[in-house]
């Protein structure tokens, strides 16, 4: 094998050479699964001549190194660990705080994944990469395109273009287009849609091996902080993509021998009342539980982290949510909206901090599980904090508010007009 590392079915095992941009095994068989990366490299050797995520590049699917990346910062709060009792408390925190270094210009762990998925485009690639999101991970991606200079094509729903605030002007490699009247599940489809086209091709969210292992980089450098895998681990989740990828990223340390050989419980959260792994989950079914599209766009609308929204997320595919719950001994809580608003405004008190409203769901259930007495009091317990941003930090900086390129103002989206207004930004 040429690369570092091979990719691997999960089903069938057959090991392939990566081309960048494979996303599904080419076998036939019924049940669908995630493909994973293997690597060559056994231990967790982290590569200090990097700041950014590219130190973890003997675990990262790539093969070029990008600009100006940077990566979780892991640290300890005297007072969160006080309010909640658990001295062993550890913060995953991704976002924009430079007294701690945390240099994420967009904020969120989506940044993570921005640079993993292109590190692993090849060099020359010239097509256009199509990514369908809610918001912030269309900024992750328009930043470190821009920055970069790699073409790419974001589709987004109108709600969505607040998040999009940048430092510089983004470079015109990086198109935007808005859904007005349109949801997450509208802009998924309308990327698929593109993607058909030649010269454009889709991210692939979760099934895509970069924006896994760019993600599980959160609990690489929280284990470079802690020197041990955390007992638990708290996040709020939509697709789940982010849980599955810390949760791989953790058999990986595992297999290196030197940091504990139990798995972290995932303790995963949903946002009331859009709730469909937790409901699945609660419920013993390994498949999710159908819905009335009409009832689940409701309630999308209702909830407080509406990047929570994902309405078809990867549960029962093999390597999905279903089987990190499974292995790791996890389980699925919920918070409400008031609840989830109360916990982001202790944590910018406590930390100076603002966080993303998801984050606020994650930090909420955490509160409640240690409150119901369901963590040890010194279990070492680590908490992933996204869109962290340091009120200090950003009053130094000036951010400008993108525009969208194009703006598609009423449905139907997917349609030759609309394809044709598309490869014309091209
Ligand atoms: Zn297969």
């Amino acid at each position: 094998m040429s690369q570092h590392y091979g990719v691997t079915c999960q089903v069938c095992g057959t090991t392939i050479e990566d081309d960048g941009f494979v996303l599904e095994c080419s076998a036939k068989h019924e049940e669908a699964a995630l493909l994973t990366a293997s690597y060559a490299a056994k231990g967790f050797n982290p590569d200090s001549f990097f700041d950014g995520i590219f130190r973890y590049r003997s675990w990262l699917p790539i093969c070029q190194d990008l600009y100006g990346s940077g990566r979780t910062i892991t640290y300890q709060s005297q007072k969160l660990c006080q309010f909640l009792g658990l001295p062993n408390l550890w913060i995953a925190f991704n976002g924009y705080w430079l007294e701690r270094g945390a240099t994420l210009e967009t904020a969120t762990f989506k940044e993570l994944e921005a640079y993993a998925v292109l590190a692993r485009l090849p060099k020359q690639c010239k097509d256009v990469l199509v990514v369908a999101s809610a918001g912030n991970t269309a900024a992750a991606f328009a930043a470190v395109c821009s920055q970069n200079q790699i073409p790419c094509l974001l589709i987004v729903p109108a709600s969505g273009l607040t998040r999009l605030m940048f430092k510089e002007t983004l470079n015109p490699c990086v198109k935007i287009v808005s859904l007005a009247d349109a949801d997450y599940d509208d802009a998924i489809q309308l990327a698929a849609y593109v993607a058909q086209l030649d010269g454009f091709f889709l991210e692939g969210g979760v099934k895509n091996i970069g924006r896994r292992d760019g993600i599980g980089t959160t609990m690489l450098a929280a284990v470079e902080t802690i020197e041990q895998l955390p007992d638990y681990y708290f996040q709020a989740i939509g697709s789940g993509a982010g849980a599955i990828a810390v949760h791989e990223a953790a058999k990986r340390l595992i297999e290196d021998g030197r940091f504990g050989q139990t798995l972290p419980r995932l303790m995963l959260s949903q946002n009331i009342p859009f709730m469909p792994i937790y409901h699945a989950w609660k419920s013993g079914q390994h498949q999710l539980i159908p819905a009335d599209p009409s009832v689940s766009k409701q309630q999308v609308q209702q909830i407080f982290a509406g990047v929570l929204s994902n309405q078809r997320p990867p549960y029962a595919v093999r390597g999905g949510v279903w089987d990190a719950l499974t292995e790791s001994q996890g389980d699925m809580l919920s918070a409400s909206n008031e609840e989830a608003m109360a916990a982001t405004k202790y944590f910018e008190e406590s930390e100076g901090v603002r966080i993303d409203p998801a984050a606020g769901v994650a930090f909420a259930s955490l509160i409640k599980a240690s409150q119901q007495g369901l963590i040890d009091s010194d279990a070492r317990v680590l908490l992933h904090i996204t869109g962290g941003r340091c009120r200090e930090s950003y009053s130094k900086m000036r951010f400008l508010q993108a525009e969208p390129t194009l703006e598609l103002t009423a449905p139907p989206f997917c349609t030759e007009e609309t394809l044709m207004k598309l490869v014309a930004l091209f």
